[in-house]
C-alpha cells in the first residue's frame, strides 16, 4: 500500500510517498518554478531513519504535467528510486483548497467532482486551478488508482450558520455564497485527534482550541471534536497576525487606501495578503529572523511579535467564550511547534481561564508531541507536530476500505 500525496501549487508540485501498512515516509519532494525559465526538481528518500536527496533536476518545466513526469522518473529510478514502476501507487491524494459547501468529508475524485471543483473556482481563484492541473495530470498518469480529493474547508463544515455568516445583505450569501469558510482544516483535524489519544478520550468527547501557527495562521475552535468556529475566513486573510498576511483590518482599510494613497483594489489585496503581516510590520516574515532582531535590539522585531502574540491572546480568549469548557489548547505548525516565546506571550496573562504554561517544559527542544502546561492548569496546553500528508493519507485509507 503505497500512497502518492500530492499538493499542487500554480507554480509547484509537493509530493510525498507514504507505506501506508508501517506510515513511513518512503519520499518527499518539490516541483518549483514550472512555467518558468528555470525549473527544478528535489526528490529526497528516506532509506532507513536518514534523509538523503537523490535527485536534483533543473531544467526548465514547461507545465504540471512535465513536472508529474520528472517527479515519476525520480520516484522510479533505478538505483535510488522508492518504487520499481507507477504500479506499485495503489492510491493518489490531492490536497485542494477550497470545497465550497459541497465537501464535508474527503471524497473519491470522479468527473462530477472535478466539476463541482472547477464551479468553485471564483471562491479559491488562486488555488483552486493550480490543484485541478495536479488531479488532471494525475489521473492520466495513474489512470487505475482511486484519487483522492481531502479539503482544507471541509472540517470547518460544522461550523453554525452564526458562526459563518458575515453581517452584510443576505443576498449576497444566497447568491454567492459569502460566508467563512475556514481553511487548513485536514491540520485541525489531524491535531485534535492526537491531542485526544493524548487526553485518553474519543475525539467526540473533547473541546479544544487548536492553534496553527506557519507561514499562514489560524486557530479553531472545536466542541466535542467538531470545528464549530475558525479563524481564517471566506479566503485565507482573516484573523491571526501572518507572515505576509494582515489576518483581521477594518474592512473599510480599502476605501480608504483608495482614496488616500490612490492604490486600486487588485493592488490593495496584494498588499494585505504578500506585505502585511509580520513582514509589513517589520520587513521580515521568517520568525527566526524576528527573533534574531529582536534579540539584537531590533524595535520594529519587538513590535511584530507583540502585535502576533496579542491577537493570538485575543483569539484564545474568544474561543475560551465560544466553547464554555476547554480540555486543551494545542500548538502546531513551524511556529506553534517550536517557538517557546511566541507560546508564552500568546499564553500571558490567561490564569483566570485556567491557562498555565511550565515555562521549562515549553522551552524544552523537541520533535515530539509533548504536553507543556503545568500540573496545575485545568487546561491542558499540547505542542503536536502537524503531520497534513499522514492526515490525508489516513483519509485514503478509511474512503478505499469503504
Ligand atoms: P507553512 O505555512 O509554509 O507550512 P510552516 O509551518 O513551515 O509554514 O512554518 C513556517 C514558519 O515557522 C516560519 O515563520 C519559520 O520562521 C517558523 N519556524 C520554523 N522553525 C522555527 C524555529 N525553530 N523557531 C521559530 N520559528 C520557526
Amino acid at each position: 500500500m503505497k500512497y502518492l500525496i500530492i499538493n499542487s501549487g500554480s507554480s509547484s508540485i509537493k509530493y510525498q510517498v507514504i507505506e501506508m501498512t508501517t506510515e513511513t515516509v518512503l519520499a518527499t519532494g518539490l516541483v518549483e518554478r514550472i512555467g518558468e525559465a528555470a525549473g527544478r526538481l528535489k526528490n529526497i528518500a528516506f532509506p532507513g531513519s536518514d534523509r538523503e536527496l537523490t535527485t536534483v533536476i533543473e531544467q526548465p518545466i514547461a507545465d504540471h504535467a512535465n513536472g508529474m513526469m520528472l517527479v515519476i522518473a525520480a520516484l522510479t529510478d533505478g538505483e535510488k528510486g522508492v518504487i520499481s514502476d507507477t504500479s506499485e501507487i495503489t492510491a493518489v491524494g490531492h490536497r485542494v483548497v477550497h470545497g465550497g459547501e459541497q465537501f464535508l468529508h474527503s471524497t473519491l475524485i470522479t468527473p462530477e467532482v472535478i466539476n463541482v471543483l472547477e464551479k468553485n473556482i471564483p471562491l479559491a481563484p488562486l488555488h483552486n486551478p493550480a490543484n485541478l492541473d495536479g488531479i488532471r495530470v494525475a489521473r492520466e498518469m495513474f489512470p487505475n488508482v482511486p484519487q483522492v480529493a481531502v479539503f482544507d474547508t471541509a472540517f470547518h463544515q460544522t461550523m453554525p450558520r452564526r458562526a459563518y455568516l458575515y453581517a452584510v445583505p443576505h443576498e449576497l450569501y444566497e447568491r454567492y455564497r459569502v460566508r467563512k469558510y475556514g481553511f487548513h482544516g485536514t491540520s485541525h483535524r489531524f491535531v485534535a485527534g492526537e491531542c485526544a489519544r493524548f487526553l485518553g478520550k474519543p475525539l467526540v468527547a473533547c473541546n479544544l482550541i487548536t492553534v496553527h501557527l506557519g507561514n499562514g495562521c489560524s486557530m479553531t475552535a472545536i466542541e466535542n471534536g467538531c470545528s464549530v468556529d475558525t479563524s481564517l475566513g471566506m479566503t485565507p486573510l482573516e484573523g491571526l497576525v501572518m507572515g505576509t498576511r494582515s489576518g483581521d483590518v477594518d474592512p473599510a482599510l480599502h476605501l480608504f487606501l483608495k482614496q488616500n494613497v490612490g492604490m486600486e483594489l487588485e493592488e490593495i489585496d496584494n498588499l494585505l495578503n504578500k506585505e502585511s503581516g509580520l513582514k509589513g510590520l517589520c520587513g521580515m516574515n521568517d520568525m527566526r529572523d524576528i527573533h534574531a532582531a529582536a534579540a539584537g535590539g531590533d524595535e520594529r522585531a519587538k513590535l511584530a511579535l507583540e502585535v502576533q502574540t496579542y491577537r493570538n491572546r485575543k483569539y484564545i480568549g474568544a474561543y475560551m467564550a465560544v466553547l464554555g469548557r476547554v480540555d486543551a489548547i494545542v500548538f502546531t505548525a513551524g511556529i506553534g511547534e517550536n517557538d517557546a516565546v511566541v507560546r508564552a506571550e500568546s499564553l500571558k496573562g490567561l490564569d483566570m481561564f485556567g491557562i498555565r504554561l511550565d515555562p521549562e517544559k515549553n522551552s524544552e527542544h523537541s520533535r515530539q508531541a509533548r504536553c507543556i502546561s503545568h500540573t496545575d492548569s485545568t487546561v491542558r496546553i499540547f505542542v503536536i507536530p502537524t503531520n497534513e500528508e499522514l492526515a490525508i493519507a489516513r483519509e485514503i485509507a478509511d474512503l478505499t476500505a469503504k
